[in-house]
């Protein structure tokens, strides 16, 4: 098969197997000069296949020492179907770390359901003992209420108001301008119900009831803060309500992990990052650009694997953690000091529909969004015709 880009409303609709063993290459080279940390023995990511998860289980595996267990929902090739950019991530990740003295190991299915976190727990159970470490990562557009037996979906509303948005079309490189209606009561609760921090706590919850919370155990999720141009549709819509929801859950975990097992639960508000969930959210991709503009220009831009890097190496597991009134950890710090969200600010009125597309931050969101799914690497042959089940079975 010869695999070309395919988007359809912002999202990949195939993936270049190649390409995605590129892109971990990628991130492992960007961690290479950087030393090596104390981490957590066993962890356990959530949504580990691609974003904020995948970053997250590299710097652990490659600098940290750490063995992994990952949990995403993703498919493999089928027919005419390439397979998700996640399962050649989790494919490519058990090749490139065959030679680690750690093991890595994927499940592939519902992180929510129960029959998950089931077998999860005998695979926990009959290998590593005991967890170290949870990374709850999930970015998700529905769950499925087992109890009903309902796909209860997440919406991406305003509330109290509706907002006029912009938002780049990756496709046809154009700003299109947007309506973002108001929320129901019920798309609240429903977005809180699949983003928020319900199912997060059952993991924990789980493993606890079956004596699998090591001693000094650390539980983390990724919330998002950001500044004044993305508030109305991110923080203080039905994301936002979402992820006050999982904050609430970690001070209340926080309160019997730290008596029960000197452990903690932690949230850390994570800088914007262009990967599959982000750039579906209106105003996020334009505001993303800018930014990266102004934080390359000021050599603050980070990589999302440097940026998870410094996490577990800084303030998870070293001593630097700069935290807030709410007990929040800001790893988001460079983007949200002052000079540069005015910079940003600045910049996005100062462009117009044409002109951002001349930013070097644009180029910069463009290459990372085509990269994330396989594609725009200089060292892959996109005419090859590739045989992919022979590459899965590799
Ligand atoms: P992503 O889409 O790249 O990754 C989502 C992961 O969730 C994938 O591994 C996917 O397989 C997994 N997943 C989704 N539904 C699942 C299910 N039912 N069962 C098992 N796995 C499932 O998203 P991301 O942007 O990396 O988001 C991860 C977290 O980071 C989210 O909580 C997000 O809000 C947060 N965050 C993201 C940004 C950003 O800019 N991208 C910034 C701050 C915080």
């Amino acid at each position: 098969m010869i695999i070309k880009p395919s988007i359809r409303s912002n999202v990949f609709t195939n993936a270049h197997p190649l390409g995605c063993r590129a892109n971990l290459e990628k991130q492992m080279n960007e961690l290479d000069t950087l030393p090596p940390f104390n981490g957590p023995k066993n962890v356990l990511i959530i949504g580990g296949s691609s974003g904020y998860g995948l970053a997250s289980r590299i710097a652990l595996a490659f600098k940290g020492g750490s063995n992994t267990i990952n949990v995403s929902f993703e498919s493999g090739p089928k027919g005419k179907r390439t397979g998700t950019a996640g399962w050649w991530n989790n494919h490519y990740f058990n090749a490139l770390t065959k030679d680690l003295p750690t093991s890595h190991k994927d499940f592939i299915g519902d992180a929510f359901s129960k029959a998950m976190k089931e077998e999860v727990i005998e695979y926990i159970k009959a290998t590593l003992g005991k967890i170290d470490l949870v990374i709850y990562s999930l970015a998700s557009g529905g769950r499925k209420n087992e109890e009903t037996g309902e796909i209860v979906r997440s919406s991406i509303k305003t509330i109290g108001e509706k907002v006029e948005g912009k938002t780049i079309d990756i496709v046809n490189k154009t700003v299109e301008s947007l309506t973002i209606d108001e929320a129901t009561n019920e798309e609240i609760n429903d977005t809180v119900y699949v983003m928020g921090g319900d199912d997060w706590q059952q993991w924990i919850e789980t493993l606890r009831d079956n004596a699998l919370v090591n001693k000094g155990f650390k539980t983390i999720s990724y919330t998002y803060i950001g500044g004044p141009t993305t508030e109305k549709i991110y923080r203080k819509g039905t994301l936002g309500k979402a992820k006050e929801d999982l904050e609430l859950k970690a001070k209340q975990m926080n309160e019997w992990l730290s008596k029960d097992f000197n452990g903690e639960a932690l949230i850390s508000s994570s800088k914007a990052v262009v990967t599959k969930a982000s750039v579906f959210i209106p105003q996020m991709p334009i505001y993303v650009a800018a930014l990266f503009d102004v934080m390359m220009k000021k050599n603050l831009h980070e990589t999302i694997v440097q940026h998870k890097y410094r996490l577990f190496k800084d303030m998870v597991y070293g001593e630097n953690r700069i935290i807030d009134e709410e007990g929040r950890i800001r790893l988001d710090h460079l983007e949200m000091q002052e000079e540069v969200q005015t910079e940003t600010v600045a910049l996005m009125g100062a462009i117009n529909d044409q002109t951002l597309f001349d930013l070097k931050g644009t180029h910069q969101f463009f290459e990372d969004f085509y990269q994330i799914h396989g594609f725009n690497f200089e060292s892959i042959d996109y005419e090859e015709d590739l045989d992919l089940e022979k590459l899965a079975s590799e």
